[in-house]
């Protein structure tokens, strides 16, 4: 990973379950290639795929082994350690990264990498007439804010992958070996003059999204608490903000109890109850967060493999360890 480029360009792909995606994609994304003149490569990453995706892998390595190389993954880790993978890899000095059901077109490649022949370290796409269901299209946009106001990263669109990087902030991204990691927000605070671009985005060409509601969730969940410790404070200082309340109420009850003797059948047990149910649910946030961020320690701290190669199909270059 650390030795100079041998390429101009990688493009990166992860790939699980895209049987009816992978034929398009490939008529419409080496033509694109070949026309932009760099010596480039293809990096697929099999990210553990049930349907015949490694086949047709396989088969488009057969046919352009020169600058086709594909990763086989043993299991299901996940689109971002798919692109992690690859990153590991790459032999390129820029590197592209883009969703394998062609919901980034292919044809948009060649915008981002005239910002980054601008001098640019990193150019991110945002997706213009966003294609999804309305209620990603709204999740999103609640979760853009939250990162906005929780996390330094200015960011149009966080979920768009069609995104271009310079080689230093992928070794960068390499180096820091996170796990869980949201790579744009990553490359993004290694960045020394990001910029972004409009791509059109497109409708899933065939198939469902992998992500369920649960995915998404974790992964917004994810990216929160690995790039900021906001919400640990904001807890910090709500669990300070009602403990103040609670006190202010006891003292009020206290005042009507004992200085105009009011309140003498309610005060007491429904009263303490309330706050003490209150605290409680209260305390339990609390654990949760911490539980998370013991959890990020616990997990950089065991240093396990975080994916396993079951194979790699490639025909030039070094042998892969
Ligand atoms: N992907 C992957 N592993 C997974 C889920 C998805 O490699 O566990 C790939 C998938 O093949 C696609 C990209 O990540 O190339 C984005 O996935 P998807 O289109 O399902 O996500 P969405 O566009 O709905 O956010
Ligand atoms: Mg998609």
């Amino acid at each position: 990973m650390s030795d100079s480029p041998q390429l101009d360009l990688s493009i990166v792909i992860p790939v699980y379950n895209e049987e009816l995606n992978l034929p398009t994609l490939f008529t419409r994304l080496y033509p694109v290639l070949d026309a932009l003149g760099r010596r480039y490569e293809v990096i697929f990453t099999n990210d553990g795929s049930a349907d015949r995706s490694l086949a047709l892998l396989r088969e488009q390595h057969a046919r352009r082994p020169d600058v086709t190389r594909v990763i086989d993954f043993n299991a299901n880790y996940g689109q971002h350690m798919a692109i992690m993978a690859a990153f590991e890899r790459v032999r390129g000095a820029v590197i592209v990264t883009l969703d394998a059901d062609l919901q980034n077109p292919p044809e948009e490649i060649p915008k981002l990498l005239e910002k980054i022949d601008a001098g640019h370290d990193y150019v991110g796409g945002f997706r213009l007439h966003r294609q999804d269901s309305f209620f990603r299209k709204y999740a999103s946009r609640l979760i853009n804010y939250v990162r906005e106001k929780t996390t330094s990263i200015e960011m149009t669109d966080q979920g768009c992958m069609l995104r271009a990087y310079s080689r230093q902030i992928i070794d960068a991204i390499v180096r820091s070996g996170a796990i869980n990691t949201f790579i744009p927000a990553l490359a993004y605070s290694f960045s020394g003059n990001p910029a972004e671009v409009g791509v059109k985005h497109e409708e899933r060409h065939a198939g469902v999204s992998n992500y369920s509601f649960y995915g998404l969730v974790r992964l917004n969940f994810d990216l929160i608490t690995g790039f900021s410790l906001a919400p640990l404070q904001y807890f910090t200082m709500f669990a300070g903000l009602s403990s103040l309340g609670s006190l202010a109420l006891v003292v009020l009850l206290l005042i009507r109890r004992f200085a105009f003797n009011l309140d003498r059948e309610t005060f007491g047990v429904f009263t303490l109850f309330a706050i003490l149910f209150f605290l409680l649910s209260v305390a339990m946030i609390g654990i949760g967060l911490i539980g998370e961020y013991v959890g990020r320690t616990y997990q950089v701290v065991r240093a396990r493999q975080r994916y396993f190669v079951r194979e790699m199909l490639e025909t030039s270059g070094k042998v892969e360890g």
